[in-house]
């Protein structure tokens, strides 16, 4: 796996550090709220299970899982349901966690859904943020950092399934995908 990463793009202590300031914001923003958490399967797994461990609120999780039709590095917007969720958001504090928004269409379809389920509240917690792809308005009320428009792989993020498991956040060498 080393061998594979070309330039490392967030170090495992950039992402610890950060993820317990978003969790000060988040347990200070939900105090006595009870939110609900939800994961997006499966790039943020590491971010969701990290982040909870620094909310301080009592928290209940979810997850969904969806896939976007469309190339391994691209979304395309047309978003399908894989995994619903288990439990009933009408009238629940939502907070949806995500590894990365990209063009935001999953992420904007995501929303639309929740909000016609009659969540109480739904705020959006990303680690990443690519901003110069967005093709959709999308508000983030929490993001960890802003990341450079290059594809990333690490802490969740796969490429063909691989590299979930690395603790760092990193580019890889062009070889990997041929
Ligand atoms: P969006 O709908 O915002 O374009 O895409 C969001 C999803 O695309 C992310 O949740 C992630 O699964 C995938 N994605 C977007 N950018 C990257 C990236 O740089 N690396 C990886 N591995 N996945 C990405
Ligand atoms: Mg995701
Ligand atoms: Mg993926």
């Amino acid at each position: 796996m080393r061998n594979d990463v070309l330039e490392v793009v967030l170090s495992e202590e950039e992402i610890q550090n950060k993820i317990i300031e978003l969790g000060k914001q988040i347990s200070k923003d939900y105090e006595g709220k009870n939110p609900l958490a939800i994961c997006v399967l499966k790039g943020a797994v590491m971010f969701m299970g990290d982040l909870l461990k620094r909310i301080e609120t009592d928290v209940e999780i979810d997850f969904m899982a969806v896939s976007s039709y469309g190339s391994s590095t691209e979304s395309s917007g047309v978003v399908k349901i894989v995994k619903d969720l288990d439990t009933e958001v009408a009238g629940r504090h939502v907070l949806i966690v995500e590894d990365i928004i990209d063009s935001g269409l999953t992420l904007s379809y995501l929303s639309d859904m929740l909000h016609r389920r009659n969540c109480a509240s739904l705020k959006i917690v990303t680690l990443l943020d690519k901003p110069h792809r967005r093709k959709v308005d999308l508000h983030i009320d929490y993001r960890g950092f802003e990341v450079e428009d290059a594809f990333l792989v690490g802490y969740g993020l796969d490429y063909g399934e691989k590299y979930r498991n690395v603790p760092f956040i990193f580019i890889p060498k062009p070889e990997v995908y041929s």
